[in-house]
């Protein structure tokens, strides 16, 4: 057995804008912060829920009572973030927090600003600090800060959630941005397609070749040490006609309609997929022998063309797909 190589490392990002419309009682949450009005809801037992909710939890009945509750509260709970990223309510170091506002029994998530971990307790009040320029979202609320008041005795006021011009959708970014580790299995396949080869590994115990390799069959619940040369040639198992718009890795545009197969390499256990080209879309058929066409860089199969040979016979297949 070869020696295991530095197990490969990537940073990768998923981003996209979530947008989503708001009912009745969200839309009255979100454009009362616009007009500095923290909105609750009061449940079926009495119970204000802030930020309000659309069902009860307890019961799942409706919930339209609205009420108001002050812009003063009491921390619940909290821990102190060192390092804000970017997108976070504040820049400077902050201690997330949750807050009962008074009038409120449930608590808001939210960011408090203060100097350092020290100035922060369960049992402290804040207040909210309203953002300067408001437009109907929970970043209306610049962040919570440190309040030397006592915690107001008033009621809830009744309120019936009608304002002007009301918010009625949010655009929410969304961004995951992660470091990925393909593990010690996929790292030796990584590696393998830099030098043009295909390697998969095989269960010792029901000897099926997985491509690429998992580290463990997923059958067996064993692992997999035992590498395996597969293709380079294939067969293609089962495809689709693709009519979105698409780029490959290096960024460019693929051109539409164009076929993506369940290519079973010579030799592997399961069909991976790849792109399917320079034959017509409408003349890729199950069984049709292809090859890999290496990236510009080499270091993987961009797509996969005919290779020229006979179609495989059905039988040879039927057990991939
Ligand atoms: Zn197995």
């Amino acid at each position: 057995m070869t020696a295991t190589p530095e197990t490969l490392r990537a940073p990768l990002v998923v981003e996209f804008p979530f947008t989503r419309s708001l009912g009745p009682v969200q839309s009255a949450f979100l454009t009362g912060l616009r007009e500095r009005t923290l909105l609750g809801v009061r449940t079926e037992a009495g119970r204000v829920l802030v930020p309000p909710v659309e069902y009860d939890p307890e019961s799942a009945a409706e919930l339209r009572d609205l009420v108001e509750v002050d812009a003063t509260g009491t921390v619940t709970t909290w821990a102190w973030n060192p390092e804000p990223r970017p997108g976070q309510p504040l820049a400077t170091p902050f201690a997330w927090v949750l807050v009962r506002l008074d009038g409120a029994d449930t608590a808001l998530l939210h960011a408090l600003d203060a100097p350092g971990p020290d100035a922060v307790r369960t049992g402290m009040r804040v207040r909210v600090r309203w953002a300067p320029e408001r437009h109907g979202a929970i970043t209306d609320i610049a962040c919570f800060e440190p309040y030397d008041g006592a915690r107001r005795e008033t009621p809830p006021r009744p309120h019936d959630g009608r304002f002007d011009e009301p918010v009625t959708g949010i655009v929410a970014p969304a961004r995951l941005d992660y470091t990925y580790s393909p593990g010690r299995a996929q790292t030796r396949y990584l590696h393998a397609l830099g030098e043009r080869r295909t390697v998969g590994e095989r269960c010792p115990s029901c000897a099926k070749v997985y491509v690429p390799p998992r580290g463990a069959c997923p059958t067996c619940g064993v692992a997999t040490t035992d590498r395996v040369e597969v293709g380079p040639r294939g067969t293609v198992t089962t495809f689709c006609i693709v009519n979105i718009k698409a780029k490959n890795a290096m960024n460019d545009a693929i051109e539409v309609p164009y076929v993506y197969a369940h290519i079973a390499l010579d030799g592997a256990g399961l069909a991976l997929h790849g792109r399917i080209a320079g034959i017509p879309y409408d003349q890729v058929r199950m069984g049709l022998r292809v090859e890999p066409v290496w990236s510009d860089d080499g270091r993987y199969p961009d797509h996969y063309r005919p290779s020229g040979e006979p179609d495989a016979d059905y039988d040879t297949y039927k057990e991939l797909l």
